[in-house]
């Protein structure tokens, strides 16, 4: 590729809402074009790391013997509403009508329409176990879209869908993507971690998510060091809050009025926790008549879901496991959590807690008494319902950074992540609610078991700068840079010779198969130079008359300090 044929656009400032280098490099370096909130153009440069992500995703996906489709971005609402999601999601969820005022959406995950598609095509054992994929558009309205790409409203995913007979058979599908991830974020050159995660809002059994250390990362990890002990914050961050140890909020040594809504206990907590990456806590309160004796004890669980969005901010005064919530009596919860409630979080966060008191609490009512949903899911602390597993009763303790792991083998530390990638063992939620089913080998009609597979592919650009970038711009990994090598010919337009040279080199690599750009625009060395570095090719050759006089071209790897001379007609051998 010649740089005159292409489209290269930089910039010496980023814009005023680029929070984090990631997000500056890459609208510096024009790799995204900003078209509205959280909404992006894929500029030339930047599509070049996109496709490299998609074709290592599709290459290990392929031979983990994934099948890829592709589904549509506009779905009828017809299969939200069989499953309940059209009413569960929430304005995350972007709903148009057309011209025939038929409901539609504008897909953020595709679960219904695959299983509508397995339901109807795999009806028998034989054709099990399956696994559909595909790299597609998503939508999500997300409250806060930022950090570019990010947090994006439009994005790209890859989802990939697995069908099985049973839950055994489910696990090793479930395993093969997992080992599938492992090799993608390799081979994509990341520092990441596999972490045990909460499975949401999707709901299910098992989930893991991928997890690139970053400092400016939402998500937090507690790990630890010495053994493979790894789970996201959001299990660990049911935050208790007792009488005793509700320093951080005066106001939280009241008993909590539950119900009502100007309860400024319960305006507060929602405040607090609309307030940080806090998703749920626990309220626990003890009553104490005039002579300070406990009277009645009783925990408030209260829960906030999703990236914070009032909407999404569950609570309820029932008494009972109607909705998943309840009270429990404090010597309840240190049974289950084998800990005294306490004040867990945010962990990670370092600063103490501000309480915001956001204007929105004052509307509190209708959450705070009601959002008993029959079928409503939530994280980690899931009472009533489906008992945490034990190792996750674990995870829901006083963590700090130094605690003993759950098994034991070391301290926790605690780091800052960015969700790459999600793995999800979905068992028969959505086949039992679409009726998917396949006949067995006496003919019986089964549900199939399944597994859902995200990886974030617009979010790995920014993640991958977030890890690998310096003072003069980003420095992409060999496997995803949009060019491989960058010839920089000096006097390109001037002398013959080292036209002649640029030429051959360039038509060489090429040949190689080498991803390679010969910057022929006849820009001066320094803004040339600085263009490159700022976009982040690895790998850079300069060719000038000095040195071909010699037999010599410059190579400069982008993290290497200084340019090594190397024998022009050598330069091949080198760089293939
Ligand atoms: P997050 O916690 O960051 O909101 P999620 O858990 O909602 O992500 P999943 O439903 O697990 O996301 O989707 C699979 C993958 O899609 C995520 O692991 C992430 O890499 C990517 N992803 C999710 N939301 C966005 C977004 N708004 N912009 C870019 N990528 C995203
Ligand atoms: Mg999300
Ligand atoms: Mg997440
Ligand atoms: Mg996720």
């Amino acid at each position: 590729m010649k740089a005159s044929q292409f489209f290269i656009s930089t910039l010496k400032e980023a814009p005023a809402d680029a929070e984090i280098v990631s997000h500056k490099l890459m609208m510096r370096a024009g790799l995204i074009k900003r078209l509205g909130a959280g909404i992006y153009n894929y500029m030339p440069m930047g599509l070049r790391t996109i496709r490299k992500v998609e074709g290592i995703i599709r290459d290990e996906m392929n031979r983990a013997g994934a099948i890829e489709l592709l589904m549509p971005v506009v779905q009828p609402a017809e299969l939200w509403q069989e499953t309940g999601r059209w009413d569960k999601m929430g304005p995350e969820l972007l709903r148009v009508k057309d011209r025939h005022e038929r409901d539609f959406i504008i897909q953020p995950t595709s679960e219904e329409v695959i299983t509508d598609i397995a339901r109807q095509e795999l009806r028998s054992y034989r054709q099990l176990p399956k696994n559909f994929y595909h790299i597609q558009t998503k939508f999500r309205d997300e409250r806060r879209p930022r950090f570019g790409i990010m947090r994006g409203r439009e994005f790209t995913m890859k989802d990939a869908y697995s069908f099985d007979r049973d839950l055994a058979s489910a696990r090793l599908s479930y395993q093969q993507m997992y080992d599938a991830y492992v090799r993608i974020f390799e081979r994509l050159g990341l520092q990441f971690r596999a972490v045990a995660a909460d499975t949401g809002a999707i709901g299910g059994d098992a989930s893991h998510e991928f997890q690139v250390i970053a400092d400016t990362g939402e998500d937090a990890i507690v790990y630890c060091p010495q053994s493979d002990y790894a789970a996201n914050i959001e299990l660990a961050e049911a935050v208790a809050l007792t009488a005793e140890r509700a320093a951080p909020t005066q106001a939280l040594a009241k008993t909590p009025t539950p119900g009502k809504s100007t309860c400024p206990d319960v305006a507060e907590l929602l405040g607090l926790a609309l307030s940080r990456t806090v998703k749920s806590l626990v309220l626990a309160t003890d009553e104490k008549n005039e002579a300070g004796e406990v009277v009645r004890s009783q925990v408030w669980l209260l829960l906030v879901r999703g990236d914070h969005d009032l909407n999404e901010v569950k609570a309820s005064k029932v008494e009972g496991l109607k909705a998943g919530f309840r009270f429990a009596t404090v010597a309840e919860i240190e049974a289950h959590f084998g800990c005294k409630p306490g004040y867990l979080g945010p962990i990670g966060l370092k600063q103490p807690v501000k309480v915001v008191a956001d204007r929105t609490v004052a509307n509190m009512s209708d959450f705070v008494c009601g959002a008993n949903e029959a079928d409503f899911h939530y994280t980690g602390v899931n009472w009533g319902r489906d008992l945490p597993e034990p190792d996750l009763v674990a995870d829901i303790r006083n963590v700090v950074e130094g605690d003993p792991s759950p098994d034991g083998k070391g301290p926790l530390a605690i780091q800052r992540g960015i969700e790459v990638g999600h793995v999800f063992l979905l068992g028969t939620k959505y086949s039992a609610a679409m009726n998917a089913t396949y006949l067995d080998e006496n003919g019986k009609p089964q549900l199939m078991v399944m597994g859902c597979y995200g990886i974030g592919v617009t979010r790995i650009l920014g993640a991958a700068i977030e890890q690998n970038h310096d003072e003069r711009g980003i420095v992409w990994p060999d496997a995803i840079a949009p060019f491989t090598v960058v010839l920089c010919p000096i006097g390109y337009d001037r002398s013959a010779e080292v036209k002649a040279a640029a030429d051959r080199l360039h038509d060489e690599l090429l040949a190689l198969g080498v991803d390679v750009m010969l910057d022929d625009r006849g820009e001066r060395p320094g803004a040339m130079f600085a263009d490159w570095e700022l976009i982040g090719v690895p790998h850079r050759v300069v060719l000038s008359d000095r040195g071909l006089k010699d037999g010599k071209v410059e190579y400069q790897g982008r993290r290497d300090p200084q340019a090594t001379a190397v024998a022009a007609s050598e330069a091949l051998a080198f760089l293939r």
